[in-house]
């Protein structure tokens, strides 16, 4: 499942195939996930690519409040790709500097055409982004004092931090030594501090195992990049005591009853 990482992954391939390119024809595939082909954008420029959260995003055309958008979601198994015609291809952006594929077998990914308004009110609905915009220990400390639910579902709530999933959760509550099922209102001060330097840790782990080469999700057979996550039944790296997997809101949780915090 695509997380920030991925993503940034994703935008940086791109960024760097399709930025400063003219559009010539986004190539919708089998099984379609293109929305808003109505709009007109062919022999328009695109900008650059951005993203927030798990949400990429490229202004189209000349710089003004009025710009249309591409915007995409990589779904659970979406990625994008330089080399065309592979299986589950589902849209094709071809560009002046050439072409690139989104793939995505499992279609819950998307790429659409937005209008100025449209993209706009998609990047506010997305919480400050977990690598750029990192909330201080007292800004989360602040925002988790108002959140009764569990401090690992909270912490997921793409409203709240944009671009932290399941794997990166379960492994920032455990670096944090913090029990993902903690009502999030009763984080101190120390633990959010806590749960901030995990968050970077997290991230540049990650960035140092994906610097380059394509990403290969779970579902495709790759390697958990977790600490914890995918360990259950393992010792725990920290106090020896057996990780333990259980399910919360339907995702898998794994943690270690001996070091992590309720
Ligand atoms: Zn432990």
């Amino acid at each position: 499942m695509p997380e920030l990482v991925e993503v940034e992954v994703a935008r940086r391939l791109l960024d760097a195939q399709t930025a400063g390119a003219t559009l010539l024809q986004i190539v919708p595939g089998a099984g379609t996930i293109v929305a808003g082909l109505d709009v007109r954008v062919e022999g328009v420029p695109i900008r650059r690519w951005v993203r927030k959260g798990k949400l990429l995003g490229a202004p189209l055309g000349v710089e003004s409040a009025e710009q249309p958008w591409l915007l995409c979601h990589l779904g659970m198994t979406g990625k994008w790709v330089s080399d065309l015609g592979r299986k589950h291809e589902r849209a094709r952006l071809e560009t002046s500097q050439g072409a690139v594929a989104f793939v995505d077998p499992r279609r819950f990914g998307w790429l659409r055409v937005a209008s100025a308004a449209e993209a706009r009110a998609a990047w506010s609905a997305i919480g400050p982004d977990a690598w750029h915009e990192p909330l201080s220990p007292d800004g989360l400390f602040d925002a988790l004092s108002r959140r009764h639910g569990p401090l690992k579902q909270v912490l997921m709530d793409q409203r709240l931090i944009g671009g932290l999933g399941n794997i990166a959760v379960v492994d920032i509550t455990f670096m944090a030594g913090l029990h993902p099922h903690r009502p999030a209102s009763r984080c101190s001060l120390s633990d959010c501090a806590a749960l901030v330097g995990a968050t970077r840790r997290h991230l540049e782990r990650l960035f140092a195992l994906h610097a380059d080469g394509e990403i290969t999700y779970l579902s495709e057979g790759g390697e958990s990049p977790g600490l914890v996550y995918g360990k259950d039944g393992s010792p725990c790296p920290r106090c020896g005591a057996t990780l333990v997997l259980e399910r919360l809101q339907g995702r898998p949780t794994v943690y270690c009853g001996g070091c992590q915090r309720p």
